[in-house]
């Protein structure tokens, strides 16, 4: 902190501390956040050299452990997740086995949603196997059958909610208790809320992660993820594994999302209305069988949604009586969406997921986890709603 940067009042509401939190000036006083582009930081003396690298007085030795910029980052996303600390990873899969390999060791399991992120079932069941770490899936949001996949071993309770694609909504306090009666942690995928929306820790999480490169940026322009939780807990585990194993995020990377945080609740707030506009109106066309988004009253978990998250959210999945060729039709016909897996983005993104991101699992697996070969994911943008539901009428009609 420098004389230029004033204290921040105690008890600043999230979108303000969004804009101004992790504000640290430099010397020069400016107004924007800076962005220091540097591998390594400058000692007066031998003496100061040594004990920062002894970690006896506070402040910054090489950007793999900490940088200025990207501590910006770290501080104000934490402020908005009402965490005490923030680790930020290099994306957001570097977040999760950070989370894994600091925090868990050979003998360990975890117990984790099947509804989650491709890339985390292929870390948990590919890769973490080979290091000795279990993981049992859990297929549906039940607390029985996660009290029943729990062992003496399980250190790690895993979710996402909303789901991708179905938008399945998961009891958050229900599973930390579960999680807290075995003595594990609950880690929450917050990817598709954002603190915008939905506050794990309030809930009872222990740990979130993030993607950062999805709503946080919102812009589609760079990869970046986050840990956040207890000093307690991550200090000397997650953010002692990223200092010495550097899966860490660049400053100019947090620098670009630390800017997307400012806009997070103005963005996803738009989002979420028009996604609501575009369900009800695929809700009531005679071409379409189902939607699932947990705004309409016609989500199964609609009450908890609305209790958990402050909105919907901005992903839309529907079901089209024609199957895979009246989806593919759809999404053939868009000239605004555009055709592309990633979402968070301010642009309307319009995926089959039958065939891309759940296409390389066995059909029976695709059935077993609802995905159609009619469905097709909406992540709505910030577009004109009226201009994406014309979009979306040219394949439909
Ligand atoms: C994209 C995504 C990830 C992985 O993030 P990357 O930044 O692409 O590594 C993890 N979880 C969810 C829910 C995601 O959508």
């Amino acid at each position: 902190m420098t004389e230029s940067s004033k204290p921040l009042p105690a008890g600043l509401r999230p979108e303000t501390l969004a804009v101004r939190a992790g504000t640290d000036r430099s010397h020069h006083g400016e107004h924007a956040e800076a962005l220091f582009l540097t591998s390594s930081f400058v000692f007066p003396d031998a003496f100061e050299a040594a004990e920062r690298f002894q970690g006896r007085t506070p402040g910054n030795v090489y950007s793999r452990f900490t940088n200025p910029t990207v501590s910006a980052f770290e501080t104000r996303l934490a402020a908005m997740e009402g965490a005490e600390m923030c680790v930020a990873t290099a994306s957001g899969m570097a977040a999760i086995l950070s989370m894994c390999l600091g925090m868990l060791k050979s003998g360990d399991h975890i117990v984790s949603s099947q509804s989650i992120f491709g890339s985390t079932v292929n870390l948990f069941a590919k890769w973490l196997t080979r290091y000795g770490i279990e993981t049992t899936f859990v297929a549906d949001g039940d607390p029985a059958a996660w009290r029943a996949a729990m062992r003496p071993s399980t250190k790690l309770v895993y979710l996402e909610t909303p789901s991708n694609p179905l938008t399945e909504v998961f009891d958050i306090a229900a599973l930390a208790r579960v999680a807290h009666a075995g003595g594990a942690w609950l880690a929450v995928d917050n990817c598709f809320c954002t603190p915008a929306l939905q506050r794990p820790l309030e809930l009872g999480a222990d740990l979130i992660i993030h993607s950062a490169t999805k709503y946080l940026d919102g812009q589609g322009r760079v990869l970046g993820g986050a840990v956040l939780g207890s000093k307690a807990l991550l200090q000397d585990t997650v953010y002692q594994f990223l200092r010495t194993a550097g899966p860490t995020l660049s400053a100019f990377n947090a620098w670009v999302i630390l800017k997307g945080l400012e806009t997070l609740k103005v963005r996803i707030d738009a989002q979420s209305v028009g996604a609501l506009q575009v369900a009800r109106w695929l809700e009531a066309h005679p071409a379409v069988e189902r939607v699932w988004y947990p705004g309409l009253p016609s989500h199964p978990q609609h009450d908890l949604a609305t209790r958990q998250q402050r909105l919907g959210g901005a992903i839309v999945s529907f079901e089209l009586k024609g199957g895979r060729e009246a989806a593919w039709r759809v999404i053939d016909h868009t000239q605004v969406c555009s055709i592309t897996a990633n979402l968070g983005d301010t642009k309307t993104t319009i995926t089959h997921p039958a065939t891309t991101t759940h296409g390389r699992i066995s059909a029976e697996e695709r059935a077993a986890a609802g995905i159609s070969d009619g469905l097709i994911r909406l992540a709505v943008g910030l577009e004109a709603p009226e201009d994406l539901i014309d979009d979306l009428a040219r394949g439909l009609n």
